[in-house]
């Protein structure tokens, strides 16, 4: 398949908390680089984690980005054309994916119970060597009567390289990696094979996202290569630093962006702020949300990581 050059990007949230600064930041940089570039931006809720997902944070997150402005393209065929596209509704794709891989060879069926990896991950502690799961299943095919799960084949030598348009190439060596599971024994997909599936099915161009998911994009790399599909361009967003230069959490500041709303700031001066957080053009300070749509580009945005101070 070949790219069309369409701009396509995607905020893709999980529900489990507010929209928080970070994220804020990450909404921004998908939506003003849609803009700027007259592409689609697309809300994607990744709420398959039942447990920590609820629909009042889901609100909420809509709530927030209405605030800041940051307005939506394109939803599923159900619901309206507007969004936002929620992983629940898409479990069939998921499954039908993970199925044409099986097929395809590219995924196989591992009847490996959770009480024997729990045992083999026990005893590679004992060791003190991380566990990874050695893919004794690789060849052994259906087992009747045992439930399976699906797991991606992943090559025991070489490398996958990720070309990050902020840090340059990036490698990582196959064998920090399993094979790991593409969907579980009870029909559920993972969560980094909803990310997989989804970004090829909407035909995403530019994964722009925190560095905190870095870890996860080797993985995600070889489900690409499986699904014989172009990789998108990745930016990984250094992350947001407290004053104290570790992660920003509440114990910094108010990190949700709603809380801002209700302490009366002005959504402008909050869209400035999170966007000087690691963008710059020139000396200019102080930009309009047309400004920033006109001016915005990836290459400029920072390296290093960010510092969050309340106090601007
Ligand atoms: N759902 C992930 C998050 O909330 C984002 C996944 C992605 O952007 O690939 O952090
Ligand atoms: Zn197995």
């Amino acid at each position: 398949m070949e790219r069309d050059g369409k701009i396509r990007v995607r905020f893709a949230p999980s529900p489990t908390g507010h929209l928080h600064v970070g994220g804020a930041r990450t909404a921004l940089f998908n939506w003003l680089f849609a803009r700027h570039a007259g592409g689609t931006f697309i809300l994607r809720i990744e709420d398959t984690d039942r447990s920590r997902s609820t629909e009042e944070y889901e609100a909420s997150i809509h709530d927030a980005m209405r605030w800041l402005g940051l307005d939506w393209d394109e939803g599923p065929e159900v619901g309206g054309p507007h969004g936002p596209y929620r992983q629940t509704e898409r479990t069939d794709l998921y499954r039908a994916a993970a199925n044409r891989l099986l097929e395809e060879g590219k995924a196989y069926r591992c009847t490996c119970t959770s009480e024997e990896l729990e045992a083999r991950r026990k005893e590679a502690e004992a060791r003190k060597v991380p566990f990874r799961y050695d893919g004794r299943c690789r060849n052994k095919g259906e087992v009747p009567g045992r439930p399976f799960a699906l797991r991606l084949r992943i090559p025991d030598e070489g490398t996958v390289a990720v070309d990050d348009v902020l840090r340059g190439r990036v490698e990582f060596p196959n064998r920090d990696l399993d094979d790991w599971i593409v969907l579980r024994s009870d029909g559920t997909p993972t969560y980094n094979f909803c990310v997989v599936v989804d970004d090829v099915e909407m035909r995403i161009s530019h994964v722009i996202r925190g560095d905190d998911h870095l870890s996860n994009t080797p993985k995600q790399v070889h489900l690409f290569h499986a699904f014989g599909h172009p990789l998108p361009f990745f930016a990984h967003v250094p992350m947001i630093l407290g004053a104290d230069r570790t992660r920003l959490s509440k114990r910094h500041a108010s990190t949700a962006v709603v809380a801002y709303r209700d302490e009366g700031y002005l959504p402008e001066a909050m869209v400035n702020y999170f966007v000087r957080l690691s963008w710059s053009a020139g000396d200019q300070e102080l930009f309009t949300l047309q400004e920033l749509v006109s001016k915005f580009t990836l290459e400029a945005v920072g390296k290093s990581a960010a510092v969050f101070n309340p106090e601007k």
